[in-house]
Parts: C-alpha cells; sequence; structure tokens
C-alpha cells in the first residue's frame, strides 16, 4: 500500500484482477477515471488547497482515490461535507499519536495462509484483494502488506485447501481490500472451487463498491451471485445518508433481486457522522435502500486516523440517543474489534 514512487508519478494501475478475458467492463473504465489528485478534486468542489491543510505526505503514504461518481454526492464549496472528509488527506495525519499503530486489529498475527485470516469461530475472511475504489483515510489497511496478502494473486490455490481442511469454517467472508474490485471471472473461479466443500453454508462479501461505484453491480455480478450455492449476505459500507443517491438505490435494489440480504457497517468518525441526526440519517436513508444497519464501529486505532476518533463515553451516548429515537432494527450494534478478541467487542 505504501508506494514506492510519489503517487502522483505513477499510471493509474489497472484494478486488481481487472485483466480478463474480456474487454474491460464499463465499472472498470469508471474505476480508471477516479480522481487520484487532491488539487483537481478540490478545484471541482471550488474548495482552496491552502486553507484545507492537504498533506502531500500522507498523499505520498496512501493515496487519494475517489471515484467521480461519489465525488457527484459532495456539497461544493464546503470544506466540512462529510464524505470529502472521509477521502482528503490532511497534515493531520501525520502527526504520530502514541496508542496509534501499524497493525491495529492484530491481522499479522492472526494470519492462518496467504490473505486468509482465522480469528472468530466458523468464519474465514479471505483477504481477497488489496485493491479499493476509493481510499478511505481512517481505514486501518491504509498500513496493512495489501499485495502480499491477496488470495487471488496466488489463484486461490492454498485458500481453497485451507478452508476444504478445516471442516469448522461454515461461513467464507470475502474481504480486503475491495474483493468486488476483483472481474467476475476471477470471483466465479474462486466460488466454482469452493462450491464443492460440503461444510461451507454461507458466504458473505464485504464490499464498499455499491456505494461508492454502484456500476459494479452489473450484469455478470448478478448473474454469478444468483448462481451462487449458499445464502449470500452483502455488507457494503456507508457512513452517511448522503452516501446514497438514485444510483446507489438502484444498485441495491439489483443485488437483493439477485437474491442478497443487504447490511451495512460504519466507522463512528468525528467531523463526518458524530453526531444524532447525522447516525439516525444513515440508518433510515440505508433502509430506505433496502439495507440494515449491522455494525457502528469504533475507530481501529490505526496510525493516521486519530483525527477521527470519538471517545468511547460520547460514542455510547450517541448510541444510546439513536436507540431512543430510532425501531430497533435501525439500531446498529456499537463495537470495537480487540486484536486477541474471539469477536467484534460490544461497547
Ligand atoms: C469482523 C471480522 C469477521 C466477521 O465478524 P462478524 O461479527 O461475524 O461480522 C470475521 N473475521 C474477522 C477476522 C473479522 O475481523
Ligand atoms: S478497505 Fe474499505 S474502508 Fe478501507 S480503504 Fe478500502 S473501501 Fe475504504
Amino acid at each position: 500500500m505504501i508506494p514506492a514512487a510519489p503517487a502522483s508519478m505513477q499510471p493509474p494501475p489497472p484494478p486488481a484482477g481487472g485483466t480478463g478475458p474480456s474487454a474491460p467492463q464499463r465499472w472498470q473504465q469508471l474505476w480508471r477515471e477516479a480522481l487520484r489528485d487532491p488539487c483537481e478534486l478540490l478545484g471541482l468542489l471550488d474548495l482552496d488547497p491552502a486553507a484545507l491543510g492537504l498533506s502531500e505526505a500522507a498523499a505520498a503514504q496512501f493515496p487519494l482515490r475517489v471515484p467521480r461518481g461519489f465525488l457527484a454526492r459532495m456539497r461544493p464549496g464546503d470544506p466540512h461535507d462529510p464524505l470529502l472528509r472521509q477521502v482528503l488527506p490532511l497534515d493531520a495525519e501525520m502527526r504520530p499519536m502514541p496508542g496509534f499503530a501499524l497493525d491495529a486489529v492484530g491481522d499479522t498475527a492472526a494470519k492462518a495462509g496467504d490473505g486468509v485470516i482465522r480469528k472468530y469461530r466458523g468464519r474465514a475472511l479471505l483477504v481477497a484483494t488489496g485493491s479499493c475504489a476509493v481510499h478511505c483515510r481512517y481505514c486501518f489497511r491504509r498500513h496493512f502488506p495489501y499485495a502480499e496478502e491477496a488470495a487471488a494473486a496466488a489463484g486461490w490455490r492454498h485458500t481453497v485447501e485451507l478452508i476444504r481442511d478445516d471442516p469448522g469454517i461454515d461461513e467464507v467472508i470475502l474481504s480486503g481490500g475491495d474483493p468486488w474490485s476483483l472481474a467476475t471471472h476471477k470471483l466465479a473461479e474462486l466460488t466454482d472451487a469452493l462450491s464443492a466443500i460440503a461444510h461451507l453454508k454461507r458466504l458473505r462479501v464485504h464490499t464498499r463498491l455499491p456505494v461508492v461505484l454502484p456500476e459494479r453491480v452489473d450484469a455478470p455480478l448478478l448473474d454469478w451471485l444468483a448462481a451462487l450455492p449458499w445464502p449470500v449476505t452483502v455488507v457494503v459500507h456507508a457512513n452517511h445518508a448522503n452516501e446514497f443517491d438514485a444510483s446507489v438505490d438502484a444498485a441495491m435494489a439489483r443485488l437483493r433481486g439477485a437474491g442478497a440480504t443487504l447490511l451495512n457497517q460504519a466507522v463512528l468518525l468525528r467531523g463526518v457522522n458524530d453526531d444524532i441526526q447525522a447516525l439516525c440519517e444513515l440508518s433510515e436513508r440505508g433502509f430506505q435502500a433496502g439495507v440494515l444497519p449491522y455494525y457502528l464501529h469504533q475507530l481501529d486505532r490505526v496510525q493516521g486516523a486519530a483525527h477521527f476518533e470519538v471517545d468511547d463515553a460520547r460514542a455510547r451516548q450517541l448510541h444510546a440517543a439513536m436507540a431512543a429515537r430510532l425501531s430497533g432494527y435501525l439500531v446498529p450494534k456499537l463495537v470495537r474489534e480487540v486484536a486477541g478478541d474471539t469477536g467484534k467487542r460490544p461497547l
């Protein structure tokens, strides 16, 4: 994830697995057209880079990446826009903070084999690829050695063996990076191999693509999804109601049409969604799109994300206020990931 050369000097990489047998799909084209230059992004929003604390060093460590359709949901002229705050590389990221580490959740220790993380009973999480269509500044994977762990790179063989040899695994979770950044034929390669494993009962996909690049939910992906032999849960990731628009609604409707159960996980982020109004609207807007709230995560304490942190007392207060206002099924579980725990820890 840490580029060898400054991000601005590198040609835009194709999406992982994007070199399929057929011509690039439309979503892959849109992926390539994503914004990579912070100054261009701010120019398009009528904002002055000098006034925002933009950081070249932060952008060199974890480059900016924003699909143009996601940019279109930001409010021009608003430096506090909740979508902009999630993607903008700022000076604040480069201030060292005690307690904020590189491997905040103990993934390195939990790795069972290339790209497979087995921390929780019954579940195997596959780091299918390191690529994401959007780069979220708070993400703990900003320091994770993605490429080395990507299960797809090794042709899935080792991954499939690991899962086949462990009858205790009944659910496979495709994660990353963003697993749907892989070409559909690459996903099919994996699920074809997994479908021979009798002890697998469920498949889950953790992806931000239906939100940030809804064009990814195209006909080949839906055909793949509908033909899978297991019940499928798609856990999307939106942190603010403004991330939903008509194109996202349509993508969610297509996913539900293909039989997927849709859940959302969000991260509690200072300056993005740390108020009761924003959190309630997120649950309500997601539900309107057919997505139920699942988790509200306390931030992973990763280097560069300290300025997003909301303290536990405030987090509990916000969560209680949500519970007092919303239908029970619109209240996500407030959790934190703790290295060594056997599941997400409720606050
Ligand atoms: C979060 C996570 C899961 C899934 O946990 P659920 O509580 O079932 O959503 C599985 N494996 C790992 C390593 C995780 O971090
Ligand atoms: S893994 Fe998810 S949260 Fe992290 S950068 Fe990728 S899309 Fe964003």
